[in-house]
């Protein structure tokens, strides 16, 4: 029985939002992962047809003392009339399932008349159409090895070079992405998560979307850069950050969530990024006048958001319940101010020439309002933050930011969004900070003035949990 317990456990926490599938099935012990994620994906795909046999047959109040939630009901059901049956010895709860077996059939089929359809799989929920329409992107490591050599090694496992937008069903299709440097496609079916390349950290499965802002942010590939990733974890960012910096200057990676931080150290060492400081704290208690910090020159901002630009097809199952429009409006107004608060301070660096903010939403409240607001801050007053020319902004990129929701509509030209219908990415936001005076004798002049004021004032370091990737 301890499939079942452990997949309704499993249910209960994707129920209380804990994680996204992805993230909570990881979770799972390594030994029972397989078979547990697949029941409960599968589970999830026939939810709405299996609650209703469930409500129609009274299972669960004839049978409460052995069957304790309508998620364990969900997982022993779906076995019962979609895998063939209960796996696992006899047992009290097993029997309480059987004995109902003929109505819960009985059931199971009228519905299927009902709804005029003829296969079970006609009745599964299968997720969001527009991911089948995202290619499946790989980041060359270009820390490990250069993007013609993975080309090569590609083709030499029979790939082909041909479009996957074009000829999506050849499943062995690779090309070069136009706009972002050693980045790859293939068609969305092709995985990669047992691939020896994808396990040794030479490719980075990351999507397109996700990759424009460390191009934004492009910090120098020199001895001498300091660099903030402010929100790092899982690591996509910060490795895709170091792999531009040819390992070369200093990352500092802050991640407050201690578990999310081990996932970072994990997938860093594994890429081979070796200029990177993790740091497992809160940004926010950062202080910018601290004498690691005064030289940083260059500041990525990905934080917490939404995530409404995400269509995974995985979490798209879970969209059953919606929220009403309050409760979403009141989530997004405090997500927008605790991304604010993240720009503000991020623009306290004294040597900060340029901040990258980025979000996987498509909510104008999170994006637009966020620079709006930032741009208008005392801050940016103070800081002279302005934002970057649209030419210096992946100019080849074609949707812009939304000019209605700005106060100065100018401003969209300078901003990215990418559309999950229109732009084969996950929805994503982009925009890139800079001073207005933002020559280089002035950010070291402030860098100088502020390493002066702290040898008079001498400030004492904050203690925290650190690690070199070096
Ligand atoms: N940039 C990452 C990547 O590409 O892999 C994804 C970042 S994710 C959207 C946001 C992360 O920021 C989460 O891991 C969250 O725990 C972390 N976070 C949120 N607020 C933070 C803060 N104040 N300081 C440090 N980390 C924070």
């Amino acid at each position: 029985m301890n499939l079942y317990f452990e997949a309704s456990k499993t249910l209960d926490s994707l129920d209380a939002r804990a994680g996204s599938i992805k993230g909570i099935l990881a979770t799972l012990p390594e030994k029972d992962r397989k078979r547990t994620s697949a029941l409960v994906i599968e589970t999830l795909k026939y939810k709405a047809v299996l609650t209703q046999v469930i409500n129609e047959t009274n299972l669960l109040k004839d049978e409460r003392k052995k069957i304790t939630s309508m998620n364990l009901a969900l997982v022993l059901v779906h076995d019962v009339l979609l895998a063939g049956g209960i796996q696992a010895g006899d047992g009290p709860i097993k029997q309480a399932i059987l004995r109902h077996k003929t109505r819960l059939n009985g059931e199971f089929q009228r519905i299927k008349i009902k709804r005029g359809v003829k296969s079970n799989l006609e009745l599964a929920h299968n997720g969001d159409d527009r991911a089948a329409q995202i290619p499946r992107y790989v980041r060359v490591n270009t820390l490990m090895w250069a993007s013609d050599h993975a080309m090569d090694a590609f083709i030499s496992n029979g790939y082909d070079l041909t479009d996957p937008f074009t000829s999506r069903q050849v499943s062995r299709s690779i090309a070069q992405d136009e706009h972002i440097p050693d980045l790859l496609l293939f068609s969305p079916q092709t995985t990669f998560h047992d691939d020896p390349l994808y396990k040794s950290g030479k490719i980075i499965l990351q999507d397109k979307a996700s990759c424009f802002p460390a191009v934004v942010l492009s910090p120098p590939s020199r001895e001498g850069t300091y660099v903030i990733d402010a929100t790092a974890a899982p690591g996509n960012k910060t490795s895709h950050l170091s792999a531009i910096m040819g390992n070369k200057g200093k990352l500092f990676a802050f991640e407050r969530d201690r578990k999310r931080f081990k996932t970072l150290e994990m997938m860093l060492s594994k890429a081979g990024c070796q200029n990177v400081e993790t740091l497992n704290l809160d940004f926010l208690t950062v202080d910018p006048q601290d004498e690691a910090y005064c030289k940083v020159t260059h500041i990525l901002l990905d934080p917490s958001c939404s995530g409404s630009g995400i269509v995974n097809r995985l979490d798209h199952l879970l969209e059953t319940e919606a929220e009403n429009e309050s409760e979403k409006d009141e989530r997004l107004t405090k997500l927008a101010a605790f991304q604010l608060v993240m720009i503000k301070h991020a623009m306290k660096f004294p040597a900060v020439e340029r901040i990258v903010y980025s979000t996987c939403s498509v909510h104008a409240t999170e994006n637009e309002h966020v620079v709006r607001d930032a741009l208008k801050s005392e801050e940016a007053e103070s800081g002279g933050f302005k934002l970057e020319a649209p030419e210096n902004v992946l100019p080849q990129w074609k949707r812009r930011g939304l000019p209605e929701e700005l106060d100065n509509p100018s401003d969209a030209a300078s901003l990215i969004r990418c559309s999950p219908s229109g732009d084969a990415t996950n929805g994503f936001f982009v925009s890139c900070f800079v001073r207005r005076d933002s020559d280089t004798n002035n950010a070291q002049k402030r860098s100088l003035d502020q390493v002066e004021l702290n040898t008079v004032e001498s400030k004492p370091r904050k203690k925290k949990k650190k690690n070199h990737h070096s």
